[in-house]
């Protein structure tokens, strides 16, 4: 199962050392003085790049490559940008790539793989990353939670957890996102996150997670599957990084699964609403806790593993875009079109290690479900940033199930479905 990735994206790490010694980033901006650099890299990894920095930081980087565009595509509570970075992608027919990063603000790392990211595919020069870029549009918002970012804290300005409003839309970075999701329909979105170990029974240096909700295709949640576990886990240990599934204990001695403890099959969760939007989602977690001795006397060293490791999965992923375009094409255009056939049960529990209970499932779904004039006018925009299709009628709207994202109208409108909208009435002759 273990693989050797390809350096098609050895770019991107080209900042960064592979193997267990972590080059510290102040080294790499040493020797690359022309190049923007983030306050992360200039620090040595001793602190985070702050706001201004990232916004100085992308703007330098805009200018300085025509692969590269910016875009503000929300604002914060607290009145901060949300901001969207376009790289490459000229071909029509160029696959979508959507990194999501730090949409929990207390966990930084990923940002900061992100944004040298972005910097080290602007610059970069050699044949294999100039042709990935001509045949991906690879899609970042480095700062999901920048209200969160700046607090430190977990949840937005309002204590709302982005990452468990992807269906309700109440938080103007789920709505951001959605927006992106929507317009750009992505083949992958990659979602960065941390997260803090139990001893022995949960501490891997990355733990990656697809999505288990019931209602992905079977095609795009194998390719998910193979995202995680035969390019971005195999990736990180190339870099000697262990790794581990996202949510399962494992048995210190034979290593055999012993508990879950998260990563179940909630629909509001970004890596489940990927799926079930047609995108071949992936959790990537790395660990918080110090490794080593040395890690636990400075944290730049620590904060730098933390940021390599991402960097190293990152490789992973950007591999298994580039050598699978085909197989992730043929997924996800499939599962787009399969909404139209309009068959086939909708499940609103479930996850695919938790068989769905029957009341968890809508063995034969309405046609659509009908809103009054009022539901209506409160929902139009969450259902418009979903990209699903309504219809407005004399009395309200039709939302017909017969649409691309067919599983996601019940889980919008059926009174089943935990983190509905709203209850809409069920119609079952159209
Ligand atoms: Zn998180």
């Amino acid at each position: 199962m273990h693989r050797r990735i390809r350096t098609l994206a050895v770019a991107v790490c080209a900042l960064a050392a592979t193997g267990a010694a972590v080059t510290a980033p102040d080294q790499a901006a040493a020797a690359h003085p022309g190049l923007p650099h983030t306050g992360f890299e200039s620090s040595g990894g001793a602190r985070w790049t702050t706001q201004p920095e990232e916004w100085a930081f992308l703007t330098a980087v805009d200018r300085s490559s025509d692969r590269v565009s910016l875009r503000t595509i929300g604002t914060t509570a607290q009145g901060r940008p949300l901001q969207l970075v376009r790289i490459g992608g000229d071909r029509p027919t160029a696959n979508t790539m959507l990194l999501i990063c730090s949409q929990h603000g207390d966990e930084p790392s990923g940002r900061e793989a992100c944004l040298t990211t972005v910097r080290d595919f602007a610059r970069a020069r050699d044949a294999a990353t100039r042709r990935f870029l001509d045949r991906t549009t690879v899609l970042v918002i480095p700062t999901a939670n920048p209200d969160g970012r700046a607090a430190g804290t977990r949840g937005n300005a309002d204590g709302m957890d982005v990452n468990r409003d992807h269906i309700a839309l109440r938080t103007a970075e789920g709505r951001a996102v959605a927006a992106v999701i929507r317009d750009s329909r992505p083949d992958v979105v990659y979602d960065l996150h941390e997260y803090n170990t139990t001893p022995r029974y949960y501490e891997k240096d990355l733990l990656a997670l697809w999505p288990r909700n019931l209602n992905t295709s079977p095609d795009v949640r194998r390719e998910a599957h193979t995202l995680s576990e035969q390019y971005v886990r195999p990736g990180a240990e190339e870099a000697g990084y262990s790794s581990g599934v996202y949510g399962i204990w494992t048995d210190p001695v034979t290593g055999d699964p012993v508990r879950q403890v998260a990563g179940d099959g909630q629909e509001r969760i970004l890596r489940n609403t990927a799926g079930v939007k047609h995108s071949v989602g992936l959790l990537v977690e790395t660990r918080v806790d110090a490794l080593t001795d040395a890690e636990l006397a400075d944290p730049a060293v620590n904060n730098r593993r933390r940021v390599h490791s991402q960097l190293a999965a990152l490789k992973g992923a950007f591999a298994f875009a580039g050598e699978r375009r085909g197989r992730i094409e043929a997924a996800t255009t499939s599962a787009r079109l399969a909404g139209f056939a309009d068959r086939g049960p909708v499940w609103t529990g479930g996850a695919d290690n938790d068989p769905a209970a029957p009341d968890e499932t809508i063995q034969d779904p309405p046609c659509g479900y009908r809103l009054t004039a009022a539901q209506y006018t409160e929902f139009q925009d969450e259902l418009a940033l979903h990209g699903v299709v309504s219809r407005p009628t004399p009395d309200g709207a039709f939302v017909p199930l017969r649409q691309s994202l067919r599983a996601l109208v019940p889980l919008l409108l059926d009174e089943r479905a935990a983190y509905r909208l709203t209850t809409g009435s069920p119609i079952t002759r159209c």
